[in-house]
């Protein structure tokens, strides 16, 4: 019921969600809350504020502009950072919604949980790794945490976005203690955190074969030995026989999509059925997790996964970005390093109080791929402006 002003407030929202939810998902009034209080929202709960928050976030704006795969050079066809959560957001929103957990929190998860990813995908990851190691290390999961709990700088009153407990602990992958006074984190993350890890893998699974074939970088006659493109292939071939390669390839995808979340909805359903899954604590200690595919589509899953790493990941072509692109990250570190004065002074004033290499890693790693190569230029290349 609106109030007398027609509206629905925040309250009302809440009451919904306690009429719908299951009662294994979170619902937003029962929030742990904020690591600095603030008053709530009149007409959005603090999970759909947190959503917000992401989306207004200068980490967000930059995923435009980040390798999911393919550099950004490459085509205007390929997944970004950004459309690849985009794709995890509405992925895991269907799940959520259909397992009667807290869509807008799984949301809220979905559109933080790759803000970590430095440039050039996993390569560019991997030299930040090798650069930080005695000095803290580097995990874009736990980046993702530190963009949202301090790097981003928009409120006078606390560094970070201020997010809720449950959208950071979705963010934290590997458990590690989020508050001041050490506490125990229970083995599984919540059933919105979990829907979020499978659904990341169900849409780059899919999208990554949707524009290795549209690279050429694989063969569709290639990916016919694989049993499950073989089975939806000739599914899509039955019933529409005068099809054209390139809405083949989307038919198949999309039904490849539309099966492996059917089979995880039936298969997390069971689950919980079966092990008398009743609050979010059974959810949280349960053996194994909730959020599951059945062991018979795990089956079909694993040689098209093998088919994408030997294939795709390890083709000669990817791998060569990966490599050039670490070899100017590492120059760009290394360059910093030896004279921080070269960093811009917002970030050179963090060296007063902080590790050199603490701060150049995030420096880094929230640059866009553009960024670090206009960087490069301007650090190497003689003629190029300051
Ligand atoms: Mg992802």
């Amino acid at each position: 019921m609106p109030t007398s002003n027609g509206l629905l407030t925040r309250k009302q929202f809440e009451a919904q969600e306690r009429r719908t939810l299951a009662s294994y998902a979170i619902p937003a009034c029962q929030s742990r809350g904020r690591r600095y209080p603030e008053s709530e929202h009149p007409y959005r709960t603090c999970f759909q504020r947190d959503r917000d928050r992401v989306i207004h976030s200068r980490a967000f704006r930059r995923l435009e502009y980040k390798t999911q795969v393919f550099v950004i050079h490459e085509g205007d066809y390929y997944r970004t950072r950004l459309t690849h959560t985009l794709e995890v957001f509405q992925i895991a929103g269907t799940i959520a919604r259909a397992l009667r957990l807290n869509a807008d929190l799984a949301e809220a998860i979905s559109l933080a949980h790759d803000l970590g990813h430095g440039p050039f995908g996993h390569s560019g990851g991997d030299a930040l790794t090798s650069l930080m190691e005695g000095h803290g290390g580097f995990d874009h999961n736990l980046q993702a945490l530190r963009i949202v709990d301090r790097l981003e700088q928009r409120y006078p009153g606390f560094p970070g976005l201020n997010l809720t407990w449950e959208v950071r602990e979705g963010l934290n992958k590997h458990r590690v203690c989020l508050e001041t006074s050490p506490q125990k984190m229970p083995p599984n993350l919540s059933g919105e955190a979990q829907v979020v890890n499978i659904s990341d893998e169900i849409a780059y699974d899919n999208h990554d074969l949707d524009d290795g074939i549209t690279s050429g970088l694989i063969q569709e006659e290639a990916l016919r030995e694989i049993p499950l493109w073989r089975q939806v292939g000739k599914e899509i071939a039955g019933r529409f026989p005068r099809i054209g390669a390139e809405q083949r390839k989307y038919q198949i995808i999309r039904r490849l999509i539309d099966l492996q979340v059917t089979d995880l909805l039936q298969e997390s359903i069971r689950r919980i059925r079966s092990r008398k899954i009743r609050g979010l604590s059974d959810v949280q200690n349960s053996p194994e997790p909730v959020i599951a595919f059945s062991s018979a589509t795990e089956r079909l899953r694993a040689p098209l996964k093998e088919f994408l790493k030997e294939e795709l990941y390890h083709h000669h072509k990817v791998v060569r970005m990966a490599e050039k692109a670490k070899r100017f990250l590492t120059a760009l570190f290394e360059a910093y390093l030896k004279n921080p004065n070269q960093l811009p002074n917002t970030t050179r004033r963090r060296l007063k109080e902080e590790d050199p290499y603490r701060v150049i890693c995030d420096y880094i790693a929230g640059m866009t791929d553009r960024y670090a190569l206009d960087e490069y230029k301007k650090l190497f290349h003689p003629f190029e402006a300051l």
